[in-house]
Protein backbone atom coordinates (compact mmCIF):
# COMPACT_ATOMS: atom_id res chain seq x y z
CA UNK A 1 0.00 0.00 0.00
CA UNK A 2 1.17 3.58 -0.64
CA UNK A 3 1.93 6.24 1.23
CA UNK A 4 3.53 8.60 -1.69
CA UNK A 5 5.62 11.15 0.94
CA UNK A 6 6.68 8.81 3.62
CA UNK A 7 7.34 6.36 0.42
CA UNK A 8 9.25 8.68 -1.47
CA UNK A 9 11.26 11.50 1.67
CA UNK A 10 11.59 8.83 4.27
CA UNK A 11 11.59 4.64 3.44
CA UNK A 12 14.65 5.36 0.94
CA UNK A 13 16.62 5.58 4.34
CA UNK A 14 15.51 2.80 6.34
CA UNK A 15 18.35 0.68 7.91
CA UNK A 16 20.54 3.40 6.75
CA UNK A 17 23.69 3.88 9.58
CA UNK A 18 24.33 7.38 7.89
CA UNK A 19 24.30 10.47 10.32
CA UNK A 20 20.56 12.22 9.37
CA UNK A 21 21.17 14.92 12.78
CA UNK A 22 24.47 16.44 13.84
CA UNK A 23 23.71 17.95 17.08
CA UNK A 24 25.64 20.96 18.78
CA UNK A 25 26.81 18.47 21.27
CA UNK A 26 28.85 16.53 19.16
CA UNK A 27 26.47 13.47 18.76
CA UNK A 28 24.38 12.43 15.63
CA UNK A 29 21.03 10.78 15.12
CA UNK A 30 21.67 8.36 12.05
CA UNK A 31 18.44 7.88 9.81
CA UNK A 32 17.46 4.37 11.25
CA UNK A 33 17.50 5.60 15.07
CA UNK A 34 15.31 8.49 13.59
CA UNK A 35 13.32 6.23 11.51
CA UNK A 36 12.83 3.83 14.25
CA UNK A 37 11.91 6.69 17.07
CA UNK A 38 9.00 7.39 14.45
CA UNK A 39 7.53 4.21 14.33
CA UNK A 40 7.67 3.91 18.07
CA UNK A 41 6.03 7.41 17.69
CA UNK A 42 3.44 6.31 15.37
CA UNK A 43 2.47 3.48 17.22
CA UNK A 44 1.74 5.74 20.52
CA UNK A 45 -0.43 7.95 17.96
CA UNK A 46 -2.51 4.76 17.15
CA UNK A 47 -2.18 3.69 20.61
CA UNK A 48 -3.77 6.67 21.76
CA UNK A 49 -6.19 6.55 18.81
CA UNK A 50 -5.63 8.55 16.63
CA UNK A 51 -6.66 7.92 13.29
CA UNK A 52 -5.96 8.57 9.78
CA UNK A 53 -7.11 12.07 9.31
CA UNK A 54 -7.05 13.41 12.51
CA UNK A 55 -4.78 16.21 13.42
CA UNK A 56 -2.04 16.32 16.51
CA UNK A 57 -0.96 19.88 17.71
CA UNK A 58 2.68 20.04 18.58
CA UNK A 59 4.04 23.23 20.29
CA UNK A 60 7.47 21.87 21.78
CA UNK A 61 11.25 22.83 21.72
CA UNK A 62 12.92 21.70 18.46
CA UNK A 63 14.70 18.92 19.03
CA UNK A 64 14.92 15.56 17.11
CA UNK A 65 12.06 13.75 18.61
CA UNK A 66 9.84 16.73 17.51
CA UNK A 67 10.97 16.41 13.98
CA UNK A 68 10.56 12.89 14.26
CA UNK A 69 7.07 13.56 15.29
CA UNK A 70 6.20 14.85 11.96
CA UNK A 71 7.53 11.69 10.10
CA UNK A 72 5.27 9.57 12.80
CA UNK A 73 2.23 11.82 11.37
CA UNK A 74 3.28 10.97 7.76
CA UNK A 75 3.36 7.26 9.07
CA UNK A 76 0.31 7.47 10.09
CA UNK A 77 -1.53 9.91 8.01
CA UNK A 78 -2.39 11.77 10.95
CA UNK A 79 -2.25 15.67 9.71
CA UNK A 80 0.73 17.63 11.42
CA UNK A 81 -0.17 20.43 13.39
CA UNK A 82 3.26 22.16 14.46
CA UNK A 83 2.66 25.98 16.46
CA UNK A 84 4.85 28.96 17.23
CA UNK A 85 6.50 27.83 20.70
CA UNK A 86 6.26 31.63 21.32
CA UNK A 87 2.18 31.17 21.50
CA UNK A 88 0.76 31.84 24.66
CA UNK A 89 -1.98 29.05 26.07
CA UNK A 90 -4.37 31.55 25.10
CA UNK A 91 -3.39 31.83 21.57
CA UNK A 92 -2.69 27.70 21.76
CA UNK A 93 -6.36 27.27 22.90
CA UNK A 94 -7.56 29.18 19.57
CA UNK A 95 -5.66 26.73 17.17
CA UNK A 96 -6.42 23.42 19.11
CA UNK A 97 -10.15 24.16 19.32
CA UNK A 98 -10.39 25.67 15.56
CA UNK A 99 -8.08 22.78 14.03
CA UNK A 100 -9.89 19.82 16.33
CA UNK A 101 -6.97 18.33 17.18
CA UNK A 102 -7.46 14.64 18.74
CA UNK A 103 -3.80 15.17 21.13
CA UNK A 104 -1.79 18.45 21.90
CA UNK A 105 1.71 17.48 22.47
CA UNK A 106 3.41 20.42 24.48
CA UNK A 107 6.90 20.85 26.77
CA UNK A 108 6.69 19.43 30.30
CA UNK A 109 6.74 22.72 31.65
CA UNK A 110 3.82 24.22 29.66
CA UNK A 111 1.95 21.00 31.05
CA UNK A 112 -0.06 22.99 34.32
CA UNK A 113 -0.91 25.56 31.33
CA UNK A 114 -2.03 24.16 28.90
CA UNK A 115 -4.57 21.12 30.64
CA UNK A 116 -7.21 23.33 30.77
CA UNK A 117 -6.65 24.51 27.17
CA UNK A 118 -6.88 20.71 26.01
CA UNK A 119 -9.72 19.91 28.55
CA UNK A 120 -12.00 22.87 26.90
CA UNK A 121 -10.58 21.70 23.30
CA UNK A 122 -11.31 18.08 24.14
CA UNK A 123 -7.99 16.79 23.43
CA UNK A 124 -5.66 14.35 24.93
CA UNK A 125 -2.17 16.16 26.31
CA UNK A 126 0.77 14.94 26.45
CA UNK A 127 4.51 15.89 27.30
CA UNK A 128 7.73 16.20 24.82
CA UNK A 129 10.39 17.91 26.00
CA UNK A 130 13.39 19.43 24.78
CA UNK A 131 15.97 16.64 25.47
CA UNK A 132 13.09 13.83 24.42
CA UNK A 133 11.57 13.10 27.66
CA UNK A 134 8.13 13.32 28.70
CA UNK A 135 4.81 11.43 28.88
CA UNK A 136 4.67 11.06 25.25
CA UNK A 137 8.37 9.95 25.06
CA UNK A 138 7.46 7.39 27.97
CA UNK A 139 4.11 5.74 26.17
CA UNK A 140 6.68 5.59 22.76
CA UNK A 141 9.19 3.61 25.43
CA UNK A 142 6.63 0.71 25.37
CA UNK A 143 5.93 0.43 21.71
CA UNK A 144 7.66 -1.33 19.41
CA UNK A 145 10.51 0.00 16.59
CA UNK A 146 8.90 -1.20 13.96
CA UNK A 147 5.66 0.70 12.19
CA UNK A 148 3.70 -0.06 8.65
CA UNK A 149 3.01 3.12 7.61
CA UNK A 150 -1.18 3.51 6.17
CA UNK A 151 -1.98 3.89 3.16
CA UNK A 152 -2.57 7.75 1.90
CA UNK A 153 -3.20 8.74 -1.69
CA UNK A 154 -1.23 11.89 -2.51
CA UNK A 155 -4.44 14.35 -2.23
CA UNK A 156 -4.95 13.44 1.28
CA UNK A 157 -3.71 15.70 4.06
CA UNK A 158 -0.41 15.83 5.66
CA UNK A 159 -0.22 19.33 7.78
CA UNK A 160 -2.04 22.14 8.78
CA UNK A 161 0.47 24.52 8.73
CA UNK A 162 -1.11 28.21 10.49
CA UNK A 163 0.03 31.02 8.35
CA UNK A 164 2.58 33.24 10.63
CA UNK A 165 -0.31 36.14 11.38
CA UNK A 166 1.72 38.99 9.80
CA UNK A 167 -1.84 40.35 8.06
CA UNK A 168 -4.00 39.40 11.23
CA UNK A 169 -5.15 36.27 12.33
CA UNK A 170 -3.66 32.66 11.06
CA UNK A 171 -5.47 30.64 8.88
CA UNK A 172 -4.74 26.86 8.73
CA UNK A 173 -3.89 25.82 5.50
CA UNK A 174 -4.66 22.32 4.59
CA UNK A 175 -1.61 20.93 2.84
CA UNK A 176 -1.68 17.64 1.19
CA UNK A 177 1.32 15.17 0.61
CA UNK A 178 1.70 15.89 -3.23
CA UNK A 179 2.17 19.67 -2.31
CA UNK A 180 4.95 18.81 -0.10
CA UNK A 181 6.52 16.24 -2.21
CA UNK A 182 6.65 18.02 -5.49
CA UNK A 183 7.86 20.94 -4.02
CA UNK A 184 10.42 18.88 -2.20
CA UNK A 185 11.96 17.22 -5.82
CA UNK A 186 11.73 19.99 -7.55
CA UNK A 187 13.94 22.17 -4.71
CA UNK A 188 16.17 19.36 -4.76
CA UNK A 189 16.61 19.68 -8.50
CA UNK A 190 16.53 23.45 -8.96
CA UNK A 191 19.50 23.72 -5.74
CA UNK A 192 21.03 20.77 -6.79
CA UNK A 193 20.76 19.10 -3.10
CA UNK A 194 22.30 15.75 -2.82
CA UNK A 195 23.60 12.88 -0.32
CA UNK A 196 26.86 14.93 0.07
CA UNK A 197 24.99 17.95 1.01
CA UNK A 198 25.07 18.87 4.90
CA UNK A 199 22.56 21.80 5.94
CA UNK A 200 23.53 24.43 8.70
CA UNK A 201 19.41 24.47 10.08
CA UNK A 202 18.62 26.84 12.13
CA UNK A 203 15.22 27.55 11.83
CA UNK A 204 12.57 26.79 13.53
CA UNK A 205 10.50 23.34 12.64
CA UNK A 206 7.34 24.87 13.29
CA UNK A 207 7.51 27.32 9.95
CA UNK A 208 7.36 26.04 6.69
CA UNK A 209 10.89 27.53 5.82
CA UNK A 210 12.66 25.42 8.62
CA UNK A 211 10.09 22.42 8.24
CA UNK A 212 9.16 21.55 4.52
CA UNK A 213 11.88 23.77 2.65
CA UNK A 214 14.66 22.51 4.32
CA UNK A 215 14.10 19.19 6.64
CA UNK A 216 11.81 17.90 3.15
CA UNK A 217 14.94 18.92 0.75
CA UNK A 218 17.44 17.35 2.71
CA UNK A 219 14.99 13.90 3.42
CA UNK A 220 14.30 14.36 -0.29
CA UNK A 221 17.86 14.29 -1.45
CA UNK A 222 19.57 12.19 1.49
CA UNK A 223 22.17 14.90 2.79
CA UNK A 224 22.07 15.35 6.92
CA UNK A 225 21.44 18.39 9.16
CA UNK A 226 23.49 20.20 11.85
CA UNK A 227 20.13 20.71 13.44
CA UNK A 228 20.69 23.58 16.19
CA UNK A 229 17.94 24.61 18.85
CA UNK A 230 17.88 28.16 17.27
CA UNK A 231 19.84 30.63 15.89
CA UNK A 232 23.06 31.29 18.14
CA UNK A 233 25.79 33.66 16.66
CA UNK A 234 28.12 31.45 18.08
CA UNK A 235 27.28 28.18 17.22
CA UNK A 236 26.70 29.59 13.92
CA UNK A 237 30.58 30.73 13.27
CA UNK A 238 31.41 27.75 14.52
CA UNK A 239 30.22 25.08 13.01
CA UNK A 240 29.16 26.36 9.62
CA UNK A 241 32.73 25.35 8.37
CA UNK A 242 31.26 21.63 8.60
CA UNK A 243 28.27 22.61 6.36
CA UNK A 244 27.66 23.00 2.47
CA UNK A 245 24.36 24.83 2.80
CA UNK A 246 22.25 27.15 4.88
CA UNK A 247 18.93 28.32 4.79
CA UNK A 248 17.91 31.60 6.73
CA UNK A 249 15.66 34.49 7.23
CA UNK A 250 17.31 37.69 6.26
CA UNK A 251 17.97 38.53 10.25
CA UNK A 252 20.10 35.63 10.14
CA UNK A 253 22.10 37.12 7.43
CA UNK A 254 22.44 40.83 8.75
CA UNK A 255 23.61 38.96 12.17
CA UNK A 256 26.03 36.98 10.62
CA UNK A 257 27.85 40.41 8.69
CA UNK A 258 27.56 42.41 12.17
CA UNK A 259 29.99 39.83 14.21
CA UNK A 260 33.44 40.66 12.62
CA UNK A 261 34.29 37.22 13.46
CA UNK A 262 32.27 36.23 9.95
CA UNK A 263 35.09 35.84 7.49
CA UNK A 264 35.11 34.45 3.89
CA UNK A 265 37.27 32.03 5.17
CA UNK A 266 33.94 30.14 7.38
CA UNK A 267 32.41 29.78 4.30
CA UNK A 268 34.83 28.96 2.06
CA UNK A 269 33.46 25.02 2.45
CA UNK A 270 29.65 26.26 1.64
CA UNK A 271 28.00 26.23 -1.78
CA UNK A 272 25.02 27.40 -0.94
CA UNK A 273 22.96 30.45 0.79
CA UNK A 274 18.94 30.69 0.88
CA UNK A 275 17.48 33.84 2.08
CA UNK A 276 13.57 33.74 2.67
CA UNK A 277 10.44 34.31 4.62
CA UNK A 278 10.88 38.14 4.42
CA UNK A 279 12.81 40.88 1.97
CA UNK A 280 16.63 40.76 1.68
CA UNK A 281 17.51 44.18 1.31
CA UNK A 282 19.89 44.74 -2.14
CA UNK A 283 22.47 45.89 0.64
CA UNK A 284 22.66 42.84 2.57
CA UNK A 285 23.26 40.57 -0.74
CA UNK A 286 25.75 43.06 -1.61
CA UNK A 287 27.93 43.07 2.03
CA UNK A 288 27.52 39.22 2.14
CA UNK A 289 29.22 38.97 -1.55
CA UNK A 290 32.06 41.69 -0.44
CA UNK A 291 32.63 39.13 2.61
CA UNK A 292 32.30 36.21 1.18
CA UNK A 293 32.13 35.63 -2.44
CA UNK A 294 28.82 34.33 -2.35
CA UNK A 295 25.50 35.79 -4.02
CA UNK A 296 22.77 34.67 -1.41
CA UNK A 297 19.91 32.87 -3.42
CA UNK A 298 16.63 34.74 -2.65
CA UNK A 299 13.31 32.67 -2.79
CA UNK A 300 9.29 33.20 -2.42
CA UNK A 301 6.83 31.40 -0.93
CA UNK A 302 4.24 31.00 1.47
CA UNK A 303 2.31 28.63 4.31
CA UNK A 304 -0.21 28.13 1.69
CA UNK A 305 2.01 27.64 -1.59
CA UNK A 306 5.38 26.15 -0.14
CA UNK A 307 7.85 27.78 -2.67
CA UNK A 308 6.91 29.84 -5.64
CA UNK A 309 10.10 31.01 -6.92
CA UNK A 310 13.54 31.06 -6.88
CA UNK A 311 16.44 32.86 -8.17
CA UNK A 312 18.89 30.59 -10.17
CA UNK A 313 21.48 28.10 -9.14
CA UNK A 314 23.83 29.06 -11.84
CA UNK A 315 23.12 32.57 -13.79
CA UNK A 316 22.59 35.54 -12.32
CA UNK A 317 21.17 35.73 -9.20
CA UNK A 318 19.83 39.52 -8.50
CA UNK A 319 19.44 41.38 -5.33
CA UNK A 320 16.34 42.55 -4.47
CA UNK A 321 14.44 39.83 -6.42
CA UNK A 322 13.03 36.76 -5.93
CA UNK A 323 13.73 35.20 -9.36
CA UNK A 324 12.06 32.78 -11.57
CA UNK A 325 8.62 30.72 -11.20
CA UNK A 326 9.94 27.22 -10.23
CA UNK A 327 9.40 24.49 -12.44
CA UNK A 328 5.19 22.79 -12.42
CA UNK A 329 4.34 26.24 -11.03
CA UNK A 330 3.23 29.19 -13.13
CA UNK A 331 3.13 32.64 -11.44
CA UNK A 332 1.51 35.57 -12.99
CA UNK A 333 0.95 39.64 -12.12
CA UNK A 334 -2.62 40.30 -12.30
CA UNK A 335 -4.71 43.46 -12.36
CA UNK A 336 -6.54 43.82 -8.95
CA UNK A 337 -9.68 45.11 -10.07
CA UNK A 338 -10.00 42.90 -13.44
CA UNK A 339 -7.52 39.74 -12.40
CA UNK A 340 -6.53 40.09 -15.95
CA UNK A 341 -2.76 39.41 -16.52
CA UNK A 342 -1.10 42.79 -17.12
CA UNK A 343 1.67 43.55 -18.97
CA UNK A 344 6.29 43.22 -17.91
CA UNK A 345 6.64 45.61 -15.78
CA UNK A 346 3.35 47.17 -14.08
CA UNK A 347 3.25 46.05 -10.12
CA UNK A 348 -0.03 43.92 -9.69
CA UNK A 349 -1.29 41.24 -7.29
CA UNK A 350 0.65 37.97 -7.18
CA UNK A 351 -1.21 34.62 -8.33
CA UNK A 352 0.16 31.11 -8.74
CA UNK A 353 -0.61 27.81 -9.45
CA UNK A 354 0.74 23.92 -9.60
CA UNK A 355 0.93 20.98 -7.78
CA UNK A 356 2.69 23.30 -4.68
CA UNK A 357 -0.87 25.18 -3.83
CA UNK A 358 -2.88 23.82 -1.04
CA UNK A 359 -6.30 22.71 -0.80
CA UNK A 360 -7.83 25.63 0.89
CA UNK A 361 -8.16 27.01 4.53
CA UNK A 362 -9.62 24.55 6.95
CA UNK A 363 -13.13 25.30 8.07
CA UNK A 364 -12.91 29.38 5.88
CA UNK A 365 -15.12 28.14 2.56
CA UNK A 366 -15.51 31.87 2.12
CA UNK A 367 -11.88 32.92 2.44
CA UNK A 368 -10.73 30.07 0.75
CA UNK A 369 -13.47 30.93 -2.38
CA UNK A 370 -11.70 34.81 -2.36
CA UNK A 371 -8.03 33.90 -3.01
CA UNK A 372 -8.36 30.64 -4.52
CA UNK A 373 -9.62 30.96 -7.72
CA UNK A 374 -11.52 27.95 -9.66
CA UNK A 375 -9.16 28.07 -12.13
CA UNK A 376 -6.34 27.07 -9.50
CA UNK A 377 -4.79 30.07 -9.44
CA UNK A 378 -4.16 31.24 -5.43
CA UNK A 379 -4.50 35.08 -4.79
CA UNK A 380 -1.20 35.40 -2.69
CA UNK A 381 -2.16 38.26 -1.27
CA UNK A 382 1.59 40.02 -2.14
CA UNK A 383 1.88 42.68 -5.03
CA UNK A 384 4.62 42.63 -7.26
CA UNK A 385 6.45 43.19 -10.99
CA UNK A 386 8.32 40.89 -13.87
CA UNK A 387 11.49 42.80 -14.76
CA UNK A 388 12.98 42.91 -18.80
CA UNK A 389 14.66 39.58 -18.09
CA UNK A 390 11.46 37.59 -16.26
CA UNK A 391 12.36 38.08 -12.38
CA UNK A 392 9.95 38.60 -10.05
CA UNK A 393 10.38 41.11 -7.23
CA UNK A 394 7.48 42.03 -4.61
CA UNK A 395 7.03 44.85 -3.69
CA UNK A 396 5.28 44.83 -0.82
CA UNK A 397 1.79 42.76 0.77
CA UNK A 398 -1.66 44.05 -0.46
CA UNK A 399 -2.60 44.84 2.55
CA UNK A 400 0.00 47.39 2.90
CA UNK A 401 -0.70 48.97 -0.07
CA UNK A 402 -1.45 53.03 0.80
CA UNK A 403 -4.07 54.63 -1.11
CA UNK A 404 -3.48 58.27 -0.67
CA UNK A 405 -6.16 60.77 -2.57
CA UNK A 406 -6.62 57.79 -5.10
CA UNK A 407 -3.25 57.33 -5.85
CA UNK A 408 -1.62 54.14 -5.52
CA UNK A 409 1.43 53.95 -3.15
CA UNK A 410 4.08 51.04 -2.94
CA UNK A 411 5.68 51.70 0.59
CA UNK A 412 8.71 49.43 -0.90
CA UNK A 413 9.48 52.68 -3.21
CA UNK A 414 9.68 54.97 -0.26
CA UNK A 415 11.56 52.52 2.49
CA UNK A 416 14.28 51.72 -0.14
CA UNK A 417 15.03 55.43 -0.20
CA UNK A 418 14.90 56.17 3.53
CA UNK A 419 17.25 53.27 3.98
CA UNK A 420 19.90 54.82 2.10
CA UNK A 421 19.97 58.02 4.24
CA UNK A 422 22.40 59.15 6.64
CA UNK A 423 22.19 57.58 10.15
CA UNK A 424 19.29 55.11 9.16
CA UNK A 425 19.40 51.52 9.28
CA UNK A 426 16.26 50.41 8.50
CA UNK A 427 12.30 51.66 7.87
CA UNK A 428 8.89 50.68 7.03
CA UNK A 429 6.32 53.10 5.71
CA UNK A 430 2.68 52.71 6.18
CA UNK A 431 -0.55 54.30 5.60
CA UNK A 432 -2.63 55.91 8.78
CA UNK A 433 -5.71 57.87 8.19
CA UNK A 434 -6.50 61.00 6.90
CA UNK A 435 -9.23 63.07 6.95
CA UNK A 436 -8.37 64.71 3.48
CA UNK A 437 -6.45 62.26 1.78
CA UNK A 438 -8.15 58.95 2.49
CA UNK A 439 -4.58 57.82 3.64
CA UNK A 440 -1.46 59.46 4.72
CA UNK A 441 2.20 58.29 4.38
CA UNK A 442 4.04 57.77 8.19
CA UNK A 443 7.60 57.05 7.32
CA UNK A 444 9.27 54.70 10.54
CA UNK A 445 12.95 54.79 10.96
CA UNK A 446 14.93 53.16 13.29
CA UNK A 447 18.35 54.31 14.03
CA UNK A 448 21.89 52.98 13.03
CA UNK A 449 23.67 52.09 16.55
CA UNK A 450 24.56 55.62 17.93
CA UNK A 451 23.14 57.93 15.30
CA UNK A 452 20.09 60.08 15.58
CA UNK A 453 18.63 60.77 12.20
CA UNK A 454 17.92 63.94 11.15
CA UNK A 455 14.25 63.95 10.23
CA UNK A 456 13.85 67.60 8.88
CA UNK A 457 17.19 67.27 6.60
CA UNK A 458 15.54 63.34 5.20
CA UNK A 459 12.02 65.51 4.65
CA UNK A 460 14.05 68.00 2.54
CA UNK A 461 16.27 64.89 0.65
CA UNK A 462 12.84 63.24 -0.50
CA UNK A 463 11.37 65.73 -1.82
CA UNK A 464 13.83 65.86 -4.64
CA UNK A 465 13.63 62.08 -4.92
CA UNK A 466 9.64 61.41 -4.27
CA UNK A 467 6.35 62.90 -6.21
CA UNK A 468 4.89 65.29 -3.50
CA UNK A 469 1.77 62.40 -2.86
CA UNK A 470 4.41 59.88 -2.04
CA UNK A 471 6.60 61.74 0.61
CA UNK A 472 5.63 60.80 4.17
CA UNK A 473 3.99 63.44 5.90
CA UNK A 474 5.27 62.23 9.14
CA UNK A 475 8.76 60.80 9.86
CA UNK A 476 9.46 59.41 13.66
CA UNK A 477 12.28 57.21 14.90
CA UNK A 478 11.48 53.95 17.05
CA UNK A 479 13.59 52.37 18.95
CA UNK A 480 13.06 49.09 16.72
CA UNK A 481 10.30 47.55 14.55
CA UNK A 482 8.08 44.70 15.54
CA UNK A 483 8.71 42.00 14.38
CA UNK A 484 7.40 38.47 14.84
CA UNK A 485 9.39 35.28 14.87
CA UNK A 486 9.97 34.87 11.40
CA UNK A 487 11.68 38.09 11.07
CA UNK A 488 8.54 39.73 9.40
CA UNK A 489 7.74 43.47 10.25
CA UNK A 490 4.69 43.69 11.79
CA UNK A 491 3.02 46.97 10.24
CA UNK A 492 -0.88 46.61 11.28
CA UNK A 493 1.29 47.21 14.99
CA UNK A 494 2.71 50.25 13.57
CA UNK A 495 -0.87 50.94 11.59
CA UNK A 496 -2.20 50.99 15.01
CA UNK A 497 0.38 52.77 17.11
CA UNK A 498 0.35 55.74 14.43
CA UNK A 499 -3.18 55.80 13.71
CA UNK A 500 -3.99 58.75 15.06
CA UNK A 501 -0.82 61.07 13.54
CA UNK A 502 -3.50 63.52 11.53
CA UNK A 503 -6.78 62.31 13.55
P1 LIG B 1 -0.42 35.92 7.34
O1 LIG B 1 -0.78 35.29 6.04
O2 LIG B 1 -1.06 35.21 8.49
O3 LIG B 1 -0.61 37.38 7.39
P2 LIG B 1 2.36 35.60 6.55
O4 LIG B 1 1.87 35.83 5.17
O5 LIG B 1 3.52 36.42 7.02
O6 LIG B 1 1.16 35.70 7.60
P3 LIG B 1 3.82 33.21 5.92
O7 LIG B 1 3.07 32.23 5.10
O8 LIG B 1 4.76 32.70 6.94
O9 LIG B 1 2.77 34.07 6.71
O10 LIG B 1 4.64 34.19 5.01
C1 LIG B 1 4.44 34.32 3.62
C2 LIG B 1 4.73 35.73 3.20
O11 LIG B 1 6.09 36.07 3.48
C3 LIG B 1 4.57 35.98 1.73
O12 LIG B 1 3.23 36.17 1.37
C4 LIG B 1 5.43 37.22 1.53
O13 LIG B 1 4.70 38.39 1.87
C5 LIG B 1 6.55 37.03 2.54
N1 LIG B 1 7.78 36.53 1.89
C6 LIG B 1 8.25 35.28 1.80
N2 LIG B 1 9.42 35.23 1.14
C7 LIG B 1 9.70 36.51 0.81
C8 LIG B 1 10.77 37.14 0.12
N3 LIG B 1 11.81 36.46 -0.34
N4 LIG B 1 10.71 38.49 -0.05
C9 LIG B 1 9.66 39.20 0.42
N5 LIG B 1 8.64 38.67 1.09
C10 LIG B 1 8.65 37.34 1.28
MG1 LIG C 1 0.11 35.25 4.23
Amino acid sequence: MANPLFDRLFAPHQNRQSPFLHLADGTTVTHDAFLRTSARFANTLTALGLAPGDRVAVQVAKSPEALAVYAACVRAGVVFLPLNTAYTPAEVSYFVENSGARLLLCDGGARDALQPVADAAGAILHSLDADGGGSFAQLAADQGDSHKPVAREADDLAAFLYTSGTTGRSKGAMLTQQNLLSNAEVLVDYWRFTDRDVLLHALPIFHTHGLFVATNVILASGGSMIFLPKFDLDEMLRLMPRATAMMGVPTFYTRLLDDARFTGDLARHMRLFVSGSAPLLAETHERFEQRTGHRILERYGMTETNMNTSNPYEGERRAGTVGFALPGTEVIVTDPATGNPLPQGEIGQIEVRGPNVFKGYWQMPEKTAEELRENGFFITGDLGQFDEKGYLSIVGRNKDLIISGGYNIYPKEIELILDEQPGVLESAVIGVPHPDFGESVVGVLVAEPGATPDTDAIAGALGGELARFKQPRRLVVVDELPRNTMGKVQKNLLRDRFADSFA
